[in-house]
């Protein structure tokens, strides 16, 4: 059986070294009393929920799944989850990072993208109805209207109500301007709702008194394609003017799919007949407010595959240190044991190191675009809300697709580390292996994610934003550049960085004559962008770790940042050269194909 202990010695290293959150805190008036010590408490405890409330029901979670009563639709969730979600609901859990003015507790969001991190390592399925909740609240709090936020925020943000992102239909995913779901204006300002969704998670289930789905549909006069799309919030139950539940409205269940992973989550194909709903925000305009959803959701996917990494790598490392097989190829190690524990191999390292190193690196990313969310929304100062909302666009699609490929390969090599016994369902590695893959999908696929950042927020804007990115890496390089012992960290970065300049360009140029050659280099444009932000932070991991061993400290953990510094930077990033090479190698090879598809 897999065992979870919360990485809370690390979160606390990029909260309080790496980052200093609580001095951006000073600065924004709701957060101005945070203290270290309060977030601290506040994540030991959500550490202790997780490990001891959900992680005990991954597994058989996974073996259960959800059900489907054909006759009422309901859903039941997996024996304990319900339960699970009570306790969350009673210890506040639910409020963490929510506005006050709806009852929430107001912490920052950072310490609630960690909170997640852990439940996501805990149990990813269970999470899943929580996380939902989190988009649709963001979502309504941005653009719903005030009678709105009166009616759903108060019990969204408590956790009695969970939410829901109703986009995808059967003939539809990716180019959401295909929708057909109708929406018919009534005499009393609300809509009459029809279509089909398919695989829409939290869609059904019997853990909340009440589901808010949100909804995208067209008018009757909407013009073709994405443009033509409007946001509606549709609950499960209506609710009256006193805020107790109404009617059953005409919003179901119609079946569960059958997956691969995320067995425990309700995937569900959502019937909508003539279902109620009011609309959010204007006509066919309701792309903006699904996109607050879809990019909490995305950061939210990006934390999932964290979480993922983090557990598979923790268990990973107990089960090398335990294993014996065959001797070392330097000599024996264990000389009492009749083989040596298979940690001394250095393709079990490498395996460990690889899940570690995407583990950390990832935590360092989340939390910053955490921190950058909290500016874009809440700093006093407007350039700084621009500046930061502008980054967090960049460096989103990086979040997403980067993280849960890393994740992918990480579950996969620590599942390889336990040989035969990781494709053996009681050790749950597999099963992290197939929780992974969703995560490269769903939330738009990490292809999709490439051609944002290439495409749109890089190429789209002239590589300015870019180039904002690099004048922080110019800055490290400038802070450290003759510093000898931060030399292999900081080279690698200052040399990408300044490829990365005329890779951008040349794509830009190249794409210009023929949009396709974006497209052929997109995915692995991502990777390269991805190694340049994760160098970036694990080079300014390395340079706190030195300082304090510098300083004499004699905490293991930084001796332990510093080797794990020195491997990414020795046997990961080095992959940007292949992909610049391959990115390079242009659209003809995959276009001029017709012969192999005929
Ligand atoms: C378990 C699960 C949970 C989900 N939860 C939700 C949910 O809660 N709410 C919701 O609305 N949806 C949900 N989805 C749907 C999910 O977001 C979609 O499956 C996903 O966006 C992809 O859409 P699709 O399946 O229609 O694939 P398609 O859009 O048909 O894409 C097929 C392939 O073509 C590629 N492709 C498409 N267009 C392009 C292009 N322009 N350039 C290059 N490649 C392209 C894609 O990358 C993909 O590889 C869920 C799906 C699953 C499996």
């Amino acid at each position: 059986m897999p065992t979870y202990n919360p990485p809370l010695r690390d979160m606390q290293f990029v909260m309080h070294e790496l980052l200093n959150v609580v001095d951006d805190f000073k600065q924004i008036p709701q957060h101005a009393d945070i203290d270290v010590d309060t977030i601290n408490a506040v994540l030991e405890e959500g550490g202790k929920f997780a490990a001891e409330v959900t992680f005990p029901l991954n597994i058989s979670g996974d073996s259960e799944g959800c059900t489907i009563d054909q006759t009422t639709h309901a859903v039941t969730t997996p024996k304990g989850f319900k339960e699970a979600y009570e306790k969350y609901v009673e210890g506040g859990w639910a409020a963490l990072g929510c506005d006050p003015a709806f009852g929430g507790q107001g912490l920052p969001l950072v310490v609630n993208q960690m909170f997640y991190e852990m439940l996501n390592s805990a149990n990813q399925s269970w999470t899943m109805y929580p996380g939902l909740t989190h988009g649709a609240y963001a979502s309504l709090h941005t653009h719903g209207t005030e009678e709105q936020k009166q009616t759903y925020l108060h019990k969204m943000t408590s956790g009695e109500w969970t939410g829901s992102m109703c986009l995808t239909e059967p003939h539809c995913g990716t180019d959401l301007g295909l929708m057909r779901t109708k929406a018919e204006p009534q005499a009393d300002g609300t809509y009459k709702i029809t279509g089909n969704k398919i695989f829409i998670s939290a869609g059904e289930h019997d853990m909340a008194a009440n589901i808010i789905h949100l909804v995208l549909a067209r008018l009757p006069d909407a013009p073709p394609g994405i443009k033509g799309i409007s946001l509606f919030v549709v609950p499960k139950f209506l609710v009256n003017k006193d805020g107790s539940l109404g009617a059953r409205n005409g919003i179901y269940c119609g079946g569960l799919e059958h997956k691969m992973g995320i067995k425990a989550s309700a995937t569900c194909q959502m019937v909508l007949e003539g279902a109620v709903g009011t609309m959010v925000g204007q006509p066919n305009k309701g792309m903006q407010g699904m996109f607050v959803m879809m990019n909490a959701a995305r950061l939210g996917v990006g934390n999932q595959s964290l979480g993922l990494t983090e557990v598979a790598y923790q268990n990973a490392v107990v089960y090398a240190k335990d294993r014996i097989q065959m001797r070392s190829l330097s000599g024996p190690k264990a000389k009492d044991l009749p083989a040596d524990p298979i940690i001394v191999h250095p393709d079990v390292r490498k395996m460990l190191l690889t899940a570690r190193a995407y583990a950390e690196g990832g935590r360092a990313l989340t939390s910053y675009c955490s921190m950058l969310l909290e500016k874009e929304h809440n700093h006093p100062d407007e350039k700084v809300r621009k500046d930061a909302g502008e980054m967090l666009a960049m460096l989103t699609p990086i979040v997403k697709a980067f993280l849960t490929d890393n994740a992918w390969t990480a579950t996969s090599a620590c599942q390889q580390v336990f040989g035969g016994h990781g494709y053996i369902k009681e050790w749950g590695m597999e099963q992290f292996v197939r929780d992974a893959r969703i995560n490269m999908i769903y939330e738009g696929t990490n292809t999709i994610q490439s051609l944002d950042l290439l495409g749109r927020k890089i190429l789209g804007n002239n590589g300015a934003t870019l180039r904002k990115f690099g004048k922080l890496v110019g800055k490290l390089v400038e802070e450290e550049g003759v510093n000898e012992k931060m030399a292999e960290f900081i080279t690698p970065i200052a040399i990408l960085g300044e490829q990365m300049t005329k890779f951008t360009t040349e794509i830009g140029f190249k794409g210009f004559q023929n949009p396709d050659e974006v497209g052929a280099a997109a995915v692995d444009y991502l990777r390269v962008a991805g190694h340049l932000v994760f160098g970036y932070f694990w080079a300014r991991m390395a340079q706190v770790a030195l300082r304090e061993i510098a300083a004499g400290n004699t905490d293991q953990f930084y001796l332990a940042k510093l080797q794990t510094a020195r491997f990414y930077f020795a046997k990961l990033f080095p992959e940007t050269a292949t992909l610049m090479r391959t990115a390079r190698a242009g659209a003809k090879v995959l276009m001029d194909t017709d012969a192999v598809f005929a």
